[in-house]
């Protein structure tokens, strides 16, 4: 038996993972407190684009292209700075992680590799099929569904027919609707 450091619970030595660096041999945290761990680290603006960022790399290498001409902290600027990134995070913080309303990145070519000027935000949710997998990775340009822009209060702010129409929204213009303050993705955009 081992007494978790997270949760304080005293459980079954099983229920802990292996750690041959610990004199236990286990893990400090039980098992259960880890998956917690990693779970919301993965739901935070950066631990989703660094998981992205990831899978990027290993279908790159799966199909044959080069790595992503950027690195993962490039990428994390670049989510932050997208408006649609940022709106469909909010919308997927909002919808209690809706594994169907992650964000994602999609390639506008499917023949060429990951850079700025081949990748753009899709959010996959009208993908259920099985492309789904290959449009959450980018590898195919299925098109995103019906993005309603909300405000904190719920209240509708814009919809968006297409990931497209965002991007071609000026920042300033969502700011103004919110009276001059718009919270995104962690984020202030004050105008
Ligand atoms: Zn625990």
């Amino acid at each position: 038996m081992q007494k978790c450091k997270r949760c304080k619970v005293t459980k079954e030595r099983s229920l802990f993972n292996k750690d041959s660096r610990q004199l236990s041999g286990l893990r400090g945290e039980c098992s259960s407190c880890e998956k917690d761990r990693s779970r919301n680290n993965r739901r935070t603006v950066k631990g989703l684009v660094f998981q992205m960022y990831r899978n990027q790399k290993r279908r790159s290498v799966e199909k044959g292209f080069s790595e992503p001409e950027y690195s993962k902290e490039e990428l994390l600027s670049f989510c932050i700075g997208d408006l649609g990134f940022v709106t469909l995070y909010d919308l997927w913080v909002e919808s209690g992680f809706d594994r169907m309303k992650t964000p994602s990145i999609d390639r506008l070519d499917d023949y060429s590799g990951y850079s700025f000027r081949n990748i753009r935000v899709v959010d996959w949710s009208s993908n259920k099929e099985s492309g789904s997998e290959d449009t959450r990775n980018g590898l195919n340009n299925k098109r995103s569904k019906t993005v309603h822009q909300k405000r904190l209060d719920g209240s509708l702010i814009k919809t968006f027919y297409s990931i497209q129409q965002i991007h071609a929204s000026s920042i300033s213009r969502v700011c103004n609707s919110e009276g001059g303050n718009s919270v995104a993705g962690g984020c202030l955009w004050s105008f």
